[in-house]
């Protein structure tokens, strides 16, 4: 057998964008494999599995399993249902998104399955009929390549790395099943989800990334960009871990390796030095624009674009420059 099945994530009942990526990751290793794309989508009765195009991403198949208590992300029972589908349609890989609850579910369902599992990974494909992958390893100082014998063969990807390829997606719409889901013992469950101010983009997700560090000087300061992510219509705040554990700043704005990984078209961080665990969580990004006042912070290595100079005054220019260009 040689199908893949795509964990996807959904949030509120609607599908969560990373389940396009994940899929199109999916499709990368079934053209190499010779099989089918299953589009896994787990929660409560309800769950609209068409509220992304999966069918279009190159899903061929939708499997839906529901249950009341799969309304928010639900470790035991989300690790069940899994492992269980998996069992159930003996797939040669399985793709996750390394997303905050991907990374909690992807190992249970790896250990439930007892095979290993290549985690955050950047790029992947198939040679000799056994999945290849690359990850960044060392704070993002190294990249490992990595090749699983193990079958299934699991793998989470890091989000925006797989961008939807348009009309990727097989003859016709994916059919739909409905597989039972298993409602493990729940060892741990969510009382309450806080979330985040409407509309707000997820920081690991926006395809542009405004971040700022303790160069801001204080909380009262972070409006400038707050303005500036405005401005581009697209961009999420983020925020070092100084500046976090600052209390500036809510801990799912940081950006390094003991807050999220993004991988943004366009990253530009403000008053931040470029520690190693900084650059951890952003080196990826596809433009890394530094604004710093320092010439020699570290950040200037790692970036496409440098301005040498105060936040207090490049800010307010960028956001009227920003600004005018999307007006024109
Ligand atoms: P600083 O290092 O203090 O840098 C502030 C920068 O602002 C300086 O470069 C300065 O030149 C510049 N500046 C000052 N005033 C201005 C101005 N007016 N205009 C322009 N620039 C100005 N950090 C993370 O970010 N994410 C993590 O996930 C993370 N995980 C960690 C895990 C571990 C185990 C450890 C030990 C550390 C971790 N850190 C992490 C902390 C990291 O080492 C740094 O301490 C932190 O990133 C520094 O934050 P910063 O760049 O905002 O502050």
């Amino acid at each position: 057998m040689a199908n893949v099945l795509a964990v996807t994530e959904q949030k509120g009942g609607s599908l969560r964008k990373v389940s396009l990526e994940v899929v199109t990751a999916a499709r990368r290793l079934a053209d190499g494999l010779g099989g089918r794309v299953d589009a896994l989508v787990v929660g409560a009765p309800g769950v609209d599995a068409t509220s992304a195009n999966l069918g279009g991403a190159g899903a061929d198949r939708v499997v839906v399993a529901t249950d009341p208590s799969f309304a928010h992300y639900q470790a035991d029972g989300y690790a069940a249902t899994v492992a269980a589908q998996v069992r159930r349609g003996g797939y040669a890989a399985v793709v996750f998104a390394a997303t905050a609850s991907g990374r909690d579910l992807a190992p249970r369902v790896a250990v439930r399955l007892d095979v290993p599992l290549a985690v955050d990974v950047t790029e992947l494909g198939v040679e000799a009929g056994k999945v290849v992958c690359t990850r960044p390893v060392y704070a993002g100082k190294a990249l490992q390549m990595v090749r699983l014998d193990a079958t299934p063969a699991l793998v989470s990807v890091r989000p925006n790395t797989f961008p939807v390829a348009p009309g990727h997606g097989g003859a016709g719409a994916p059919t739909t099943e409905t597989v039972a889901a298993e409602t493990a013992v729940a060892r741990v469950i969510v009382k309450e989800l806080k979330a985040a101010e409407q509309g707000s983009l997820d920081v690991a997700e926006a395809p542009i990334v405004v971040s700022g560090g303790r160069g801001m000087k204080g909380p009262e300061h972070f409006h400038l960009i707050e303005e500036l992510a405005k401005a581009f219509g697209n961009a999420a705040v983020g925020a070092s871990r100084a500046v976090v554990d600052a209390g500036w700043r809510p801990h799912g704005e940081q950006v390094g390796q003991t807050g999220k990984t993004v991988s943004p078209s366009l990253y530009i961080a403000v008053g931040i030095s470029g520690a190693i665990q900084h650059l951890a969580g952003m080196r990826t990004a596809k433009t890394i624009v530094a604004i710093n006042r320092d010439k020699d912070a570290p950040i200037f290595k790692v970036a496409d674009y440098g301005i040498v100079g105060d936040a207090f005054e490049v800010l307010p220019a960028l956001i009227e420059a920003v600004r005018k260009a999307r007006a024109g």
